[in-house]
């Protein structure tokens, strides 16, 4: 289990527990206001202003660099983190939200200058909420997130939506706005998500996933079509033995690489019960 099923699960998988999407959390208004806050931010955002901000510490000595990513991930993890979660606990976590809808990603925005990247889930953020924040004087002159962007989805429509961008390679991954409370589901790539850009440059703003893939040898027929799905490098070949492996130090659970294993010869383990990947988050 990682750390926040002990923080905000009681041991059980955080991410499953209604109380962690609840209206309660949302009403909290410096969530709200941050949730703002982080939008609006996000929404200037140039991926080479991040990049220039992580440059002087990725060349710095290592000593210092890890100074310097164990403050960011400590902030991060009280404000903004994530975890990998497979398909079958997105269907999950979307029956634990509130409402759902699908904005345009921010990372998408920053990084490729697209508006229309279709790829990000709002749980249980309420759009007339959000924009009823203002506390202060200042505040009044900081526009709210354009919620004319907001598409209201059911349950179902959102699942259909992830199983396709699953199809196209895409990892899904949950986020809070001020841990605990979970608004976020997204769907990442190593390209374009600031997040994995970041993990690019070894700063972690997520968890793996509470699984881990194997390989089944004797349903592996040595196709190689798996080779190319893994977008943490986790997936090798061994040609003495004619199949595919996964490097549990690299493999982030995502399940991702199922999709193309016409042979069903790749599944999920609980990354508790894996001898190696336990304690690897
Ligand atoms: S090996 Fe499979 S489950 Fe693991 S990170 Fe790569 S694609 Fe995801
Ligand atoms: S796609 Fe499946 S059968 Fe083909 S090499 Fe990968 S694990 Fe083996």
């Amino acid at each position: 289990m990682c750390r926040f099923c002990h923080a905000h699960g009681d041991g059980k998988r955080w991410y499953l527990q209604a109380a962690n999407y609840a209206e309660d959390l949302l009403n909290d208004l410096e969530r709200r206001r941050y949730i703002n806050e982080f939008i609006h931010w996000l929404g200037h955002l140039q991926l080479s202003s991040l990049e220039n901000e992580l440059k002087p510490a990725v060349g710095a000595p290592s000593w210092l660099r890890q100074l310097i990513f164990s403050f960011y991930e400590r902030r991060y993890r009280r404000d903004h983190f994530g975890q990998v979660v497979p398909i079958e606990e997105v269907d999950q976590v979307l029956r634990l939200a509130n409402s759902i809808v699908r904005i345009p990603c921010l990372c998408r925005k920053a990084t490729t200058g697209k508006t229309d990247a279709l790829y990000c889930f709002g749980l249980g953020l309420d759009p007339e909420k959000l924009l009823d924040v203002k506390q202060s004087f200042l505040e009044t002159f900081r526009p709210g997130p354009d919620v004319k962007f907001f598409e209201r989805l059911t349950h179902e429509e959102a699942l259909q939506i992830h199983r396709s961008l699953e199809k196209k390679g895409l990892i899904h991954t949950i986020w809070t706005f001020k841990t605990p409370f979970i608004g976020g589901l997204c769907n990442c790539d190593r390209a374009d998500c600031l997040a994995m850009v970041s993990y690019r440059y070894d700063l972690k703003l997520f968890f793996r996933s509470e699984f881990v893939a194997v390989v089944e040898p004797e349903h592996c027929i040595g196709c190689r079509a798996c080779l190319g799905s893994c977008q943490f490098g986790a997936i090798g070949f061994s040609v003495a033995e004619q199949r595919a492996f996964i490097d549990p130090f690299r493999c982030y659970g995502c399940g991702i690489c199922r999709v193309p294993c016409e042979s069903e010869a790749i599944h999920l383990m609980p990354r508790s019960d894996h001898p190696i990947a336990a304690r690897l988050w």
